[in-house]
């Protein structure tokens, strides 16, 4: 798995950076220098690959601090009906491109929790890009939230692609991807859900996977309240 990960990881890194050298050096051509528009749309490549690139160092590096248990969690009152929104609000041009329908069901009447929002935000982020992800097109995503007993809790259902019994056990693994056979075209490293895991546990809360191949998948997560 860790082969596949740098393996995948390189492709991720070097993709980006041979855009960013072809691009500048285009930009080095005084004839196309002379090209406003050319120039334009030569600096916007350079910039959204610029900005993958950063995106990539960044989880590399909060995967590497949480290695190092060098994650501190915040825990301040955070409304998770409201950071639900907010995230799904911030993902709206990312989902509208594959034609994503999303629905909230926020039913939680006591939504606030102590923890840390920005990590919150990353683990509500991270199971809604799965969600759509690993979905056909025009996928349906339910957000829902409500209280149990002692706990706050967060659902993230699909109609997607779904997996096997088999596979839910290992999916909360580091670098473990589904393996797809022939359809290599959804990216990622294998390490968001390890992540999410990893944050939930050290609030003391837990994950739930339930999941039918080829009929979709439902997340469920648990957080304490005092
Ligand atoms: P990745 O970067 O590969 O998406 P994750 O750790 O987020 O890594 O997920 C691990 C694996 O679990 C994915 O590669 C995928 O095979 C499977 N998976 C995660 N979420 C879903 C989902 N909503 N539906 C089907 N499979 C999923």
């Amino acid at each position: 798995m860790k082969t596949d990960f740098i393996n995948n990881m390189t492709h991720e890194f070097k993709t980006p950076v041979s855009t960013i050298m072809i691009a500048s050096e285009a930009l080095r051509d005084p004839e196309i220098l002379e090209d406003k528009s050319r120039v334009s749309r030569l600096a916007g490549i350079i910039y959204d690959e610029n900005v993958r690139l950063g995106d990539h160092i960044e989880r590399v590096l909060s995967i590497a601090r949480l290695e190092n248990r060098e994650v501190k969690l915040d825990n301040s009152p955070v409304d998770m009906n409201i950071l639900v929104e907010a995230v799904a609000d911030n993902m709206h041009l990312q989902l509208e491109k594959k034609g994503t329908v999303l629905s909230l069901q926020l039913d939680a009447t006591q939504p606030v929790i102590n923890g840390d929002e920005f990590h919150l935000s990353n683990v509500i982020y991270n199971l809604i890009d799965n969600a759509n992800k690993y979905s056909f097109d025009a996928p349906k995503i339910t957000l829902r939230t409500r209280n149990s007993g002692k706990y706050f809790v967060l659902e993230v259902e699909d109609e997607g692609i779904g997996m096997t019994k088999e596979h839910t056990k290992r999916i909360f693994d580091q670098f473990y991807r589904v393996p797809t056979g022939n359809l290599h075209d959804v990216k990622g490293f294998g390490l968001g859900l390890n992540y999410v895991h990893d944050i939930i546990t050290q609030m003391g809360g837990a994950i739930k996977v339930r999941s039918e191949k080829d009929k979709g998948t439902l997340f469920e997560i648990l957080i304490p309240q005092n």
